[in-house]
């Protein structure tokens, strides 16, 4: 990341949205043609590793840096579009996915008894309603909405951006899911337009994908998969982002139990190019829909 704001000052700013925890920087990209000083242009904000177990999420992340300035073919991308790029969300986790427990999936949030909240129910959105408040659970939601300092971050690019981010999309793994809010199943106003879109990153993804990996299941998260709150994409929605969206990646060569969090080495780039095929198709779409509804040819 430093290194591609080196040598792309231009187009890349890197940015601290401030210290985890454990005190390490929340490092995210901003990525634009215009320093991010369009105010008209809409803003992607795609980030991955918000469980630090589920790292294939970030080959889609860096892959999508890749395309969009070191081997960009599509300049339409990056010239009409600001974008937010956050590898790791959840760096306390990670690094303890590397050094101690591989299946590490919250943060480093000290407790008496277990350690970690589940970030992913730690957004104010139907706080505490279909989630755990159990500290050794998985799905811990923390004391209160916001308590921890990661989600904090996520929840300021919101705020510093706020009516321009038109699409979000929080990178996870696994079981080859497009999904969207609200996680009690409920869908907001804009629910057609928000399963259109999802239907589209599907398609794309499953046009592009393995063979032998299944096609992408798209729906409501609680109708598709599992009722859940405090998530990052219905957080996004409650607070205007028109398209947010939690991808779940393919699972390790097929797996149903935890191992299909490990990552095959030979799925690394495909993952990366499949997904960015579903990005693309839900950013285009977005934008169009964006345009039409302003008028704009
Ligand atoms: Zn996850």
């Amino acid at each position: 990341m430093v290194q591609l704001a080196q040598t792309y000052p231009d187009k890349v700013t890197l940015v601290n949205g401030g210290p985890t925890y454990e005190g390490r920087p929340v490092n995210y990209l901003r990525v634009s043609t215009t320093n991010f000083q369009d105010l008209s242009k809409p803003v992607v904000f795609i980030m991955s590793l918000l469980h630090s177990r589920e790292w294939i999420g970030q080959a889609a992340t860096l892959y999508a840096l890749d395309k969009l300035l070191i081997n960009n073919t599509e300049s339409d991308l990056i010239n009409d579009i600001d974008w937010i790029i956050m590898p790791t969300a959840n760096p306390d986790g990670y690094i303890f996915s590397h050094d101690s427990d591989r299946f590490w999936r919250k943060n480093r949030r000290f407790g008496s008894s277990c350690m970690g909240v589940d970030l992913n129910r730690n957004y104010d959105i139907n706080w505490g309603t279909e989630s755990s408040d159990s500290p050794c659970s998985e799905t811990y939601h923390g004391t209160e909405p916001f308590s921890e300092p990661e989600t904090v971050v996520h929840k300021k690019i919101f705020e510093e951006h706020q009516d321009r981010v038109l699409v979000f999309l929080d990178i996870h793994s696994f079981g080859s899911y497009v999904l969207y809010g609200y996680g009690n199943g409920e869908l907001p106003p804009n629910g057609e337009a928000l399963s259109s879109a999802a239907i589209s990153i599907g398609d794309a993804i499953d046009a592009a994908k393995l063979p032998n990996n299944p096609n992408y299941t798209v729906g409501n998260l609680a109708q598709t998969l599992y009722p859940a709150s405090g998530g990052s994409q219905d957080y996004a929605l409650s607070v205007g982002v028109p398209y947010a969206y939690c991808l779940e990646l393919p699972a390790f060569r097929g797996s149903t139990s935890i191992t299909g969090f490990l990552v095959d080495p030979e799925f690394v780039e495909q993952a990366g190019y499949e997904t960015w095929e579903g990005i693309k198709a839900g950013a285009r779409f977005a934008l169009n829909s964006n345009r039409m509804r302003k008028g704009i040819p």
